[in-house]
């Protein structure tokens, strides 16, 4: 059985490699893990949004992303996808520790995050956790230390990156700013910067906002390395 997915991996590795998104026009024929097309199957989804195809073919190979699509377009599963599929393939484990963070703006939109992640993570064994203001800080605490993906409000986060004995970040390998527009519009610029601050230079970045204003192109410029850049106009 460990052959066996000796085996998967590798060529699922080759599969991310080779893969010509032109034909990918259904998750089953991306080059995603078993568990992960499991999870959508059983959610339905069958066919990527013009958001999630056009940064997958990116995201999955490692590169970093700044993607701007208007909301409501399936932001979500472009950023969660490649979260898991990283880990996934690095075999990430509970010894790992903190492997990605996910940055929102709201608990509100934090919690729906991680609703869709608890779905599409569904077959997956990776540890996840939400880091949101008004919950109490020890129960957090104590929790935060064993996980291997967190969703996560900005003030919260830093408060925790300044606190909390034992919180290492040291090994992530891969950041989501979602709604940077509204990260910046509700002004936790700074909190953002003292956060990535913390964090490994060498990781994979990705960054999502529903509309391009020069305050997203600069945190882009502070955080992303030789990005992409993706924007999907149209209405669909
Ligand atoms: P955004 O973050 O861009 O505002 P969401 O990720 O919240 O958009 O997705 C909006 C809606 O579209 C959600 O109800 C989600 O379940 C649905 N959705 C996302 N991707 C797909 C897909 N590939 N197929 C069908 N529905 C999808
Ligand atoms: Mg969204």
């Amino acid at each position: 059985r460990r052959q066996q997915e000796e085996h998967t991996l590798k060529e699922l590795v080759q599969a991310v490699d080779s893969f010509d998104p032109s034909t990918a026009e259904l998750f089953a024929g991306l080059p995603l893990s078993l568990p992960t097309q499991r999870a959508l199957r059983a959610a339905s989804y069958t066919t990527p949004t013009t958001i999630q195809a056009r940064t997958l073919q990116h995201t999955l190979r490692g590169r970093d992303v700044l993607g701007a699509a208007r909301t409501g377009s399936g932001k979500t599963l472009a950023f969660l996808l490649p979260v898991l599929e990283l880990l996934w393939r690095s075999k990430w484990g509970p010894q790992d520790g903190l492997g990605a963070l996910i940055i929102s703006p709201t608990r509100e939109l934090a919690m729906q995050i991680f609703e869709v992640l608890r779905s599409v993570g569904q077959y997956h064994s990776f540890s996840a956790g939400l880091v949101i203001g008004g919950k109490n800080v020890r129960d957090e605490q104590e929790r935060l230390t064993r996980m291997n993906i967190l969703v996560a409000t900005p003030g919260r986060l830093l408060q925790h990156m300044d606190q909390t004995a034992g919180f290492a970040t040291d090994n992530l390998q891969i950041l989501v700013l979602d709604e940077a527009d509204r990260i910046l519009d509700m002004g936790f610029s700074h909190t953002i910067n003292a956060i990535i601050a913390n964090l490994p230079k060498t990781r994979q970045t990705l960054l999502f906002s529903a509309t391009q204003t020069q305050s997203v192109k600069d945190l882009a410029r502070l955080s992303l390395k030789d990005p992409e850049f993706v924007s999907v106009r149209e209405a669909g």
